[in-house]
């Protein structure tokens, strides 16, 4: 069983994304156009958020907030932004690619996600933003991380990249309850393996800040706001209007889609009877499931079995960035937690077009591993 088949997310649309195709091919015009205009509405109305600008992929987005708040004199290069120790490499790359310097902190235990407890403790006269990452699609939101960042007047990227569609409970700076819409801006990811996945790359900045849009708007067009005039030394991330016209016709059924895993998720915390196995916790509507990770102290094992059954799994992620060789630099701090979880995390098939069956074979394997 294979852990993700794209072929088999896409078939279901797969008439309506080929005339769609059609439509864009015989337009003659493929990027800056109307498709990505269409699309970064809806996406603005689905999020509740004012601005969207679509990019090439999701590292750019996150880059571009960083880089426009640069250029527009909110933070500089050295300043220090806050980021949970246990996140994907794209989150750390966008911070330290504009020469800003992460400041690792460790997740919760129970969430996996960015201990808001410990975030004070870090904050220095160079912290400048909190990035927060809703990792494997659940939100990472609360009060305790309005009030520090207002306390030292920080801005809250968010890490949308896996959580497309989930909700807080706590509402957003800007009045919205969405992922992707909480804080001041949100790097936004439609990878193919994401939950709202296009057919190649693309991304998007969502933000309710107008001048920010702006300046990432221009960023990513060469830096210039008229044509063949640069206000920036900018680079070229845009989406391209066949993705953006894919994206609106799978933006439609994200919700569906999103809670077919929540489905799974509940199933699977049914299903599953391993005493070995630590299970993750349930979360409404704050959690999409873009995975499905359990944990074991023999991980590795489990692993091995599962591939002996037959059962693909992940390991989201196996190092953690500080730990990585294209950081020396950071190779000798020491995160106990975030290093353990990458020892026992293990991510379980969880997509959408799964369904009862294949969710039993699978915890059927899991419930006989004994080792
Ligand atoms: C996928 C992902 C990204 C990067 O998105 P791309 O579109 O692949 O560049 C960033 N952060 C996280 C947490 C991701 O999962």
């Amino acid at each position: 069983m294979k852990f993700l088949d794209l072929q088999k997310v896409n078939a279901v649309y797969a008439t309506d994304l080929k005339r769609i195709a059609a439509e864009v091919i015989d337009s003659g015009w493929y990027l800056l156009g109307k498709y990505v205009k269409l699309f970064e509405e809806q996406l603005s109305f689905y999020l509740g958020c004012k601005y969207t600008v679509a990019t090439g992929n999701g590292l750019d987005a996150l880059r571009l907030i960083l880089r426009a708040y640069i250029e527009m004199g909110v933070m500089q290069e050295g300043d220090e932004v806050i980021v949970p120790a246990n996140t994907y490499i794209a989150t750390i790359l966008a911070i330290t690619d504009n020469r800003l310097v992460p400041v690792f902190v460790e997740p919760d235990e129970q969430t996996l996600n960015l201990d808001f407890s410990l975030i004070e403790n870090y904050v220095t006269n160079r912290t400048k933003a909190i990035m927060l990452v809703h990792l494997y699609g659940r939100c990472c939101w609360g009060e305790q991380v309005k009030v520090v960042a207002r306390k030292y007047n920080l801005k809250i990227v968010e890490d949308n990249a896996q959580a497309m569609g989930a909700k807080s409970h706590i509402c957003g700076l800007s009045g919205s309850y969405m992922t992707g819409a909480l804080g001041d801006a949100a790097g936004n990811s439609f990878y193919p393996t994401k939950n709202l996945g296009a057919l190649g790359d693309s991304g998007a900045v969502t933000t309710s800040d107008e001048e920010l849009a702006m300046v990432v708007r221009a960023l990513a067009n060469y830096g210039s706001e008229k044509k063949y005039y640069n206000r920036y030394q900018g680079f070229n991330s845009r989406m391209d209007e066949l993705q953006a016209a894919f994206l609106s016709l799978k933006l439609k059924y994200l919700d569906i889609e999103n809670e077919r895993r929540r489905v799974n998720a509940e199933t699977y915390s049914i299903l599953l009877q391993n005493a070995e196995l630590i299970l993750p916790q349930q979360a409404g509507e704050e959690h999409i499931w873009h995975q499905y990770i359990v944990r074991s102290s023999k991980r590795n094992q489990l692993q091995n079995w599962l591939q002996k059954q037959g059962v693909d799994t992940q390991i989201h992620y196996p190092l953690p960035p500080h730990l990585q060789e294209c950081y020396p630099e950071y190779n000798h701090l020491s995160f106990p937690l975030t290093e353990r979880l990458s020892q026992e995390i293990l991510s379980l098939p969880i997509s959408s077009y799964m369904g009862k069956e294949e969710l039993t074979i699978i915890a059927e394997a899991i419930n006989s591993f004994a080792e």
